[in-house]
């Protein structure tokens, strides 16, 4: 399944308050500065994610610079600069916490391209550095959080990231939230002071143990759907006990231009703008591999799996996309170029990749996960 992801940023000011509860019984709910007049601001961070077939003229699901236009001014100009809880209808009777916002606008784009050939498939919305939420097309919604920890004795992992993300199916939009942030927090920091104490009491500790003991925490308190781990160098992301994927980041550096070979030099540059001209980019990937439990504490099939990336990586170095024989037919753009590298790529890993992540931009991204698949889901 392939898939399109585009960034946008909107600064607002937002209060996460019930009307038809008191101040106390809001602030007990919603914790810290949720019912506080006037309210507090973020700079936040939307994902808009699309799937569709490539449309064969163009090379490409849908193209980036309507739907860059057209999402601007549909959607993210009504909340740039605004007060969510009054200047957004839907805000007045719905709490606007990161879930709901996530929610509200994935419906928006649903409905602006309700008649296309492509569809919405998920709305990603970042409110802090700690607190993210998605909203999917079967009507799921994430809630994601961050912590770090530091644990000297983990050498591929000295300083770590983890993201729990919790899911709910039944989403109440009047609360629009899928638990409230403080028990999150209080379950969270409870875990980092047994993590704490039991890394100063070991020599040694392992990944597996790490990530099972987070699990096993966690998922007895609260809806826990993932866990996912961030270092410098890898990913390690879980959706259970025995279901676990490695992620290796690598980049390379390629020129190209956007032309169809059965269209005009004017015509080109009428379709694809200013992509039509002679161009490159440093693309950003992501490979994700499944692995088995007994491999996530050997460190070496860390470093077997990111050497093997980096020498397929090598062979897209320095190149123009151009050259390649697929690319003289069609216009190398990410939907064809992710396809390409992922079709090789899953060769080279025996294909266990469950999932492949292209930036061309910091800002356009395209995700090939494979369909069918119970660890396609991590
Ligand atoms: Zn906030
Ligand atoms: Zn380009």
């Amino acid at each position: 399944m392939l898939a399109i992801n585009r960034k946008f940023n909107f600064a607002a000011a937002h209060r996460c308050t019930n009307n038809l509860w008191s101040l106390e019984k809001n602030n007990n709910y919603y914790g810290y500065g949720g019912g506080d007049e006037p309210g507090h601001g973020h700079n936040f961070e939307v994902y808009f994610v699309f799937e569709g077939p490539i449309d064969n003229n163009t090379g490409m699901i849908m193209e980036l610079a309507s739907l860059k236009k057209v999402i601007q001014k549909q959607i993210i100009s009504h909340y740039d600069h605004h007060y969510l809880n009054k200047d957004i209808a839907y805000f007045e009777k719905h709490v606007p916490a990161t879930e709901n916002i996530a929610h509200h606008m994935f419906y928006e784009a649903d409905n602006i391209y309700s008649g296309a050939n492509i569809s919405a498939a998920a709305c990603h919305v970042r409110e802090s550095a700690e607190k993210e939420a998605t909203c999917y097309s079967d009507g799921r919604i994430e809630s994601h959080y961050w912590f770090s920890l530091h644990i000297p004795q983990i050498m591929s992992f000295l300083s770590i990231k983890i993201r729990f993300t919790f899911e709910t199916t039944s989403f109440d939009e009047g609360l629009g939230i899928v638990i409230p942030d403080h028990i999150v927090q209080k379950s969270i920091s409870e875990l980092r002071e047994r993590l704490y104490s039991f890394i100063s009491a070991k020599d040694t500790l392992d990944v597996l143990f790490l990530i099972e003991y987070c699990w096993d925490k966690v998922s007895k308190e609260l809806p826990l759907k993932r866990i996912k781990l961030v270092s410098d160098d890898y990913i390690l992301e879980s959706s259970g006990p025995g279901k676990y994927g490695v992620g290796i980041k690598d980049a390379f550096f390629a020129a190209h231009k956007l032309s169809s070979p059965n269209l005009s030099y004017e015509q080109n540059r009428l379709k694809y703008g200013p992509c039509h001209r002679f161009h490159g980019h440093e693309f950003r990937i992501e490979c994700s591999v499944s692995i088995e439990a007994e491999q996530v504490d050997n460190k070496m099939i860390f470093n077997e799996l990111s050497s093997k990336f980096k020498e397929f990586i090598k062979g897209w170095q320095y190149i123009n996309l151009s050259d390649l024989s697929f690319f003289k037919q069609h216009p190398s753009t990410g939907e064809y170029l992710i396809q390409i590298l992922y079709d090789e790529a899953d060769k080279v890993f025996d294909e266990s990749i469950y999932r492949l992540r292209l930036w061309e931009t910091p800002n356009n991204k395209f995700t090939i996960r494979k369909k069918s698949s119970d660890k396609g889901s991590i």
